[in-house]
């Protein structure tokens, strides 16, 4: 599973601008899930991440890399919680490792398609998390109780971590978590939206579309995206498709 390894890369590069904190994960630390979702008030918030106006972005990106992706841990390009004074640009990318055998892809697919799931899953105590899956960005409002109470970006990053290895296909998480202004937004936001082009054209070819790259009308991005035609291939000859 070679697709989003060369935006893990681009990420690794734009972050490599600031200064990471790292933890490993600990799941004892994580913070408490609610369990369903809650509703942080504006007057209980002490300030919005990735604020309307602001930079904000969020994605996923799977590999089989042991390379790319090695450890379960939590990474922050910026201030924590409790340094945060008012809303600052926000984003969350996870790198996940999956256990599944190269060229085995049509369990990559339904893997990934847990995981995504699994994304809806998490809710934090006084940490309320609204995803816009069109613009690609996620908006938290944290309420001034739970900075009271101490939250970090180690314990958030820990529940994350923790759901996303209840799948048992994910071997190992890095969830980055960003609130550094310095750090290229656009360009983060740009990844994300390539990243779902990216899982888009996989769910095509896992739904049967059809192997003919003349008429295909998702032709730039298997241009650009390294594996893809030949993961197309690949199923294509498995199947009746016509193979080009
Ligand atoms: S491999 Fe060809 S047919 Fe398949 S999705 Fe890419 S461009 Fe379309």
């Amino acid at each position: 599973m070679e697709l989003y390894n060369a935006l893990i890369g681009n990420t690794k590069e734009i972050l490599s601008k600031g200064k990471a904190k790292v933890w490993d994960y600990k799941p004892a630390k994580a913070w408490p899930d609610l369990g369903a979702a809650e509703l942080v008030l504006q007057s209980d918030a002490a300030y919005e991440l990735g604020a309307l106006g602001l930079g904000s972005s969020n994605y996923i990106c799977t590999t089989t890399s042991s390379e790319l992706v090695s450890k379960d841990q939590i990474m922050l390009y910026g201030p924590d919680l409790k340094e945060i004074k008012k809303d600052v640009p926000f984003a969350r990318i996870v790198l996940l490792r999956v256990g599944v055998l190269e060229g085995e892809d049509e369990e990559v697919y339904r893997a990934l398609k847990d995981i995504e799931f699994c994304k809806y899953h998490v809710y934090p105590e006084g940490y309320m998390v609204r995803m816009s899956p069109e613009s690609h960005r996620e908006q938290i409002r944290v309420s001034k109780k739970a900075i009271k109470r101490g939250i970090n970006f180690e314990a958030v990053g820990n529940r994350y971590i923790e759901a996303y290895k209840k799948d048992p296909n994910v071997l190992n998480v890095t969830v980055i978590f960003v609130t550094d202004p310095s750090i290229d937004f656009k360009a983060l936001q740009e990844n994300a939206k390539k990243a779902d082009a990216i899982t888009g054209t996989l769910t095509h070819i896992m739904e049967g579309l059809p192997t003919d790259c003349s008429v295909c009308q998702l032709k730039d991005i298997c241009d650009e995206v390294e594996g893809m035609k030949e993961l197309h291939f690949g199923i294509g000859d498995k199947g009746t498709n016509e193979h080009h």
